[in-house]
């Protein structure tokens, strides 16, 4: 079948919740991506941060081909044994306490909520407890992670006013203070705001969410789907701030494509939920862990957060090059290789990316007219320049 024909099957049988590209991506080697007419691609997308070893990872592909035949599913009334080691791989890197397994960012926020809801419960019963989160966030389309997506493009016709969380301004410690109350129970923020935009906290903000969650007994969420797992130069984004979270949220990478969240609790939010409080019945399942035990294996191997600290400072050179010749690039930011550039209000990023795609470039946009460049963390400096030659011929043509 032609890839026309694939994507016309597309429209017809899968429902419309997205504007797809045109596109049928078959096949996927290293940094670069085929579709269905082997045309090639450079991948600076890796399907929205997630697949950060590139594609046909030996070690990665043989670990999820062995555990298929030994073990794919087995619920949570059992132990299983990739979860177990998962589970101690994310606490030892974390210096946290324990995990939850989840099939999705989502439903790791979703957990994650749950935690902070119940360490207010457990100690006065009496109260309706709610969320501040920011402005700009997004923590994923669930009833309960929509609530403290701060974004009313995504909220509104779903969670009625009554059921949002408190919104502050990112970065804005006195925002966040004026609008805490008794009923607060929770703190939820990116560390690098992603879909938002590509916002970094600055690290005066996260010291100071920190201190006040400790001064209210209250619990800290860092939301790292996005930026964790290597992809901010380091294997948790917060590790450059020094700051810790109460609960941290995980998923995108941490699976590299199987689909595979968690929770992790520190000791002070370890408690909270009780056996019957949570569950799953995919969640933590041996295939998806094996996938995060291979993860972790070449992140190490591979020494990927160093590496990603080296290549997104050449990326970040590259883009300030790129930024003084257009002058309709109006901002760039980011860490590591998690970096966005905006673009004046009468370019749009959106056509951009659909002409950067022509030439066999996958780039992404996110927040306000913004370009996000989150490529696989294997990519080296020679794949930068490769992406950085197409892009700066779209850029000519449209005349920016
Ligand atoms: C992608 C994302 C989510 C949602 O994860 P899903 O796997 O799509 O459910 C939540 N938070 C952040 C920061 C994300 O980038």
């Amino acid at each position: 079948m032609k890839q026309e024909e694939y994507i016309q099957q597309g429209e017809k049988y899968i429902l419309k919740t997205y504007n797809r590209y045109p596109v049928v991506l078959e096949k996927g080697e290293g940094v670069y991506l085929y579709d269905a007419e082997q045309k090639k691609y450079l991948d600076f997308g890796a399907g929205i941060a997630v697949f950060a070893l590139g594609y046909g990872n030996k070690a990665y592909n043989d670990a999820l081909k062995e555990q298929v035949d030994q073990l794919i599913h087995t619920s949570n009334l059992y132990y299983n044994i990739p979860a177990v080691e998962a589970a101690e791989k994310i606490v030892k890197a974390s210096g946290m306490k324990r995990v939850f397994f989840s099939n999705s960012g989502t439903e790791a926020i979703e957990g994650a909520l749950k935690v902070a809801r119940k360490y207010a419960y457990n100690k006065d019963d009496s109260k309706d407890y709610e969320f501040i989160a920011m402005d700009h966030s997004f923590h994923g389309r669930s009833q309960g992670a929509l609530s403290v997506t701060g974004n009313a493009h995504y909220q509104d016709g779903f969670i009625p006013k009554e059921f949002r969380a408190v919104f502050a301004q990112f970065n804005d410690l006195e925002d966040v203070k004026s609008k805490i109350t008794e009923n607060t129970c929770g703190i939820i923020c990116e560390v690098v705001q992603g879909e938002g935009g590509i916002y970094p906290a600055d690290p005066e903000f996260l010291k100071g969410l920190r201190k006040l969650c400790d001064e209210k007994d209250i619990l800290l969420i860092f939301d790292e789907i996005q930026c964790g797992m290597g992809r901010c130069g380091s294997l948790f984004a917060h590790d450059l701030y020094g700051v810790k979270p109460d609960v941290m949220t995980l998923a995108k990478a941490l699976g590299c494509g199987v689909p595979v969240g968690a929770f992790v609790v520190n000791e002070k939010a370890d408690g909270a939920l009780v056996p019957g409080d949570h569950g799953t019945t995919y969640g933590g399942n041996p295939l998806a862990c094996a996938a995060v035990n291979a993860v972790f294996d070449q992140f190490e191997e591979k020494k990927i957060p160093e590496h990603v600290e080296k290549v997104g400072q050449y990326l970040w050179d590259q883009l300030e090059i790129l930024k003084k010749e257009f002058c309709t690039i109006t901002a760039h930011r980011g860490l590591g290789l998690m970096q966005g550039l905006e673009f004046a209000p009468e370019k749009s990023a959106g056509e951009i990316v659909s002409l950067a795609l022509e030439k066999g470039l996958i780039l992404m946009t996110a927040g306000n007219n913004v370009i996000r460049f989150v490529p696989p963390l294997i990519i080296e400096e020679k794949h930068v320049d490769e992406m950085m030659k197409i892009l700066r011929e779209v850029l000519k043509e449209k005349d920016c």
